[in-house]
């Protein structure tokens, strides 16, 4: 790799919400390392660091070609001093020694496996972690009381952990699509989170439900999920009621952190296998030949007039969503939520009824999902 002056220097804008991140990326090796060291962090209750280097990879995603020396990197936003001693590393030795000692440590090894099982979060991993428990097996033989989720989590380890191919999410769409035109005529469902963005694989599928006129979305949720489960379509659910106007109290536009208070349905569908022609008489039909998967899908239930934020709000990635929200904040002084748009200058909601006006509201060019994989 050269360092000569012949190469052009990148020039990126800092917010990730002000760049077009597509899904091609010319420096993988680099970015895979960098989130890879993300990842730890975030495992590690380290937020701080891992939005840093989340940061730094998605810079390295939005560039229009590989990088071929370092000089190129001079200027650009968000690359600190710990992820260009990582870019460094891998140039100068082909590997970064602090992803690959990462990537075999045995800590880093368990807290994945753990946190693999639906219902599990670091903190969970890192007490079992520290009471011995590296594997499944181990927590199995442990005697740990797990609660619904994690045990729906671990019964399906394998088909969650599987990634989900975008004609699964397209025959869970036609199941869902079904159930909430059934319940509720003229209610609408789309696609949202990675596939939107036109992502080909999924760790799960999301849907926003609404309906076009005010109010009649309230109440929709349990039907739905009587629906589904009547058909056979749920081997677990959670739903939880929309909370909003409750939280409003606190502060507006501001509910805590990113979560957001819709009513929604953290659910694990039973997909029926999409068999191949003819694939139905073979002789692989034995009896261990399961003729369904387990699939992780996301339903939130949104009212018309939220939609627009509802839409960008879950459509992400998470750092666009976080970038969106910290370009709001900073440098507009607005508050931005799945729910609303507040002006904190003018102390007023700024109303939207689609994404392009709340780029517009934020003083933003208009970024499709397909440009916001960052
Ligand atoms: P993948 O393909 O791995 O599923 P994804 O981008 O779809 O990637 P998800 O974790 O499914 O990732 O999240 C999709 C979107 O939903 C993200 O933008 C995220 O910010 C939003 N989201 C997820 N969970 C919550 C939550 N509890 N509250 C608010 N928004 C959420
Ligand atoms: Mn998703
Ligand atoms: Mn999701």
């Amino acid at each position: 790799l050269g360092s000569g002056p012949e190469v052009a220097v990148f020039s990126v804008p800092s917010y990730a919400c002000q760049r077009r991140t597509t899904l091609e990326n010319h420096n993988t090796v680099l970015t895979d390392a960098l989130s890879l060291l993300a990842e730890n962090a975030e495992l590690s209750d380290e937020d701080g660091r891992g939005v840093a280097f989340r940061r730094a990879a998605a810079v390295l995603k939005a560039l229009p070609s590989a990088v071929m020396s370092i000089s190129q990197l001079s200027g650009l936003p968000c690359l600190g001093e710990h992820s260009l001693r990582v870019i460094k590393d891998i140039w100068e030795n082909g590997a970064s020694s602090e992803v690959e000692s990462t990537k075999v440590s045995e800590r880093f090894k368990a807290l994945k496996v753990l946190t693999g099982i639906f219902g599990v979060g670091a903190k969970t991993a890192d007490r079992w972690i520290r009471e011995g428990i590296h594997d499944l097996h181990q927590l199995q033989n442990s005697g740990q009381t797990l609660n619904r989720a994690q045990q729906a989590g671990l019964q399906h380890y394998d088909d969650i952990n599987q990634p989900v191919t975008k004609a699964e999410a397209c025959a869970i769409e036609e199941i869902v699509e079904k159930a909430v035109s059934s319940v509720l005529p003229g209610a609408q469902i789309i696609l949202t989170g990675g596939f939107r963005r036109g992502k080909q694989t999924g760790h799960d599928v999301d849907f926003l439900i609404t309906h076009p006129e005010e109010g009649r979305e309230v109440g929709l949720m349990p039907k739905v999920v009587s629906w589904l489960e009547a058909q056979g379509f749920l081997l677990y659910q959670k739903t939880t009621r929309n909370s909003y106007l409750e939280s409003k109290a606190d502060g507006p536009g501001r509910p805590p952190s990113n979560m957001d208070r819709f009513e929604r349905c953290l659910s694990i569908f039973k997909l029926p296998k999409m068999e191949k022609q003819g694939a139905k008489d073979s002789q692989n039909v034995t009896e261990n030949y399961r003729r369904w998967r387990a699939v992780r899908v996301d339903l939130v239930v949104s009212p018309i007039s939220q939609f627009a934020f509802a839409l960008l709000g879950w459509t992400g990635s998470k750092l666009f969503e976080r970038e969106l929200r910290r370009w709001a904040r900073y440098e507009k002084g607005m508050s931005l939520s799945s729910h609303a748009l507040y002006d904190n200058n003018q102390r007023k909601y700024l109303r939207a009824s689609s994404e392009e006006e709340i780029f517009a509201h934020l003083g933003l060019e208009f970024i499709p999902p397909s440009e916001r994989n960052a």
